[in-house]
């Protein structure tokens, strides 16, 4: 099912998103607007608002010099969430997968209603946790979606969409802001320990802001040496599960350890030419850390609402632990 979740005008474009606000809006406004929008970036950084805003521009009467006005009928139904012609797709309650049955649905919707004015958008956020099915179904709309409609694909983790579906859209790269950009940023909206909510949000402002609401942000920033201690050396994965459980949600635990391990591989990659970096005598290599990638993605799609978070997290440490044992094992043969 679409939803008509509340499209409010947002502070979106954010500073650090201007030059792709820019860009888009130039493209629409001389008629050479993408039909399919592959928007690409981390998580936190407002692909949504993004997306949601420039939804909003589309549907407005006054596109695309000074849109979206914020005054005409569209705007207001739009900020109301009830514009008919603006599709928001996201997981359904306790899902943490776009499925095939929404997909289509969507598409019956862009194709059997009739529009109110000269666009109509789908918005699919985390389109990278489409199921196979869903990114098949898409196909054949990425490349003709019909008259006037515009589709916004968001994707934190864009390697893990098909290729079948990149290669029909057009890539937007959202980007983290510079640091001094968040900063600002963070600061104007009252967040007080800016820099340390920024860390442990590895760069990402809007992720860094929800963190920030946290009382025990010194603790979870604490957190950071304690799975750097497990993933590099021989930290305990019970003691970190049991830190972590206490402070953190398993969705928002699972994706900072996501987010740190991101910034792990990056270092590396800045790092001199054989890929590795020796800590104490452990190699920690790509694809080490590309394999806790993989576990932690795997583990972020199950249906774990009904889990406890420190029995998750358990579970998904120990595996990562038995990584790199077999890796050690392998190296040493
Ligand atoms: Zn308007």
């Amino acid at each position: 099912m679409t939803s008509k979740a509340p499209q409010t005008l947002q502070q979106a474009p954010y500073a650090w998103q201007q030059p792709a606000w820019d860009q888009l809006l130039q493209s629409a406004g001389v008629d050479r607007l993408h039909h399919a929008n592959l928007l690409a970036g981390p998580a936190g950084v407002g692909k949504l608002d993004f997306a949601r805003h420039f939804a909003l521009a589309l549907v407005c009467d006054r596109f695309p010099e000074s849109a979206p006005c914020g005054d005409c009928k569209n705007c207001q139904m739009a900020a109301g969430g009830t514009h008919p012609d603006i599709y928001m797709l996201d997981w359904l309650e306790k899902s943490t997968v776009i499925s095939v049955d929404q997909i289509r649905k969507l598409i019956d919707q862009l194709t059997l209603t009739a529009s109110r004015g000269s666009h109509r958008v789908a918005v699919i956020n985390r389109g990278h946790s489409m199921t196979t099915a869903a990114a098949n179904s898409l196909l054949k709309t990425l490349e003709e979606p019909g008259e006037g409609c515009v589709i916004l694909l968001l994707a934190d983790r864009e390697r893990e969409l098909p290729i079948t579906i990149r290669s029909r859209c057009q890539r937007l790269a959202m980007t983290l802001p510079a640091r001094q950009t968040a900063l600002d940023w963070l600061q104007a909206q009252g967040v007080k320990e800016a820099a340390i909510a920024l860390d442990v949000a590895n760069g990402a402002p809007l992720l860094a802001q929800a963190i920030s609401d946290a009382e025990n942000l010194a603790e979870i920033a604490g957190l950071r040496t304690q799975w750097d201690d497990f993933v590099i050396r021989e930290g305990s994965p019970t003691d970190l599960a049991i830190a972590t459980a206490t402070l953190l949600g398993t969705r928002q635990a699972l994706s900072l350890f996501m987010q740190w391990t991101t910034e792990t591989v990056k270092n590396l990659e800045l790092s001199p030419p054989n890929g590795r970096s020796t800590v104490e005598n452990n190699p920690v290599d790509r694809r080490y850390l590309c394999q806790i990638t993989l576990a932690l993605q795997s583990a972020l799609r199950l249906d774990n609402a009904s889990l406890k978070t420190q029995a998750v997290l358990e579970g998904v440490l120990a595996d990562i632990r038995i990584i790199r044992y077999k890796n050690r094992a392998e190296n040493a043969s």
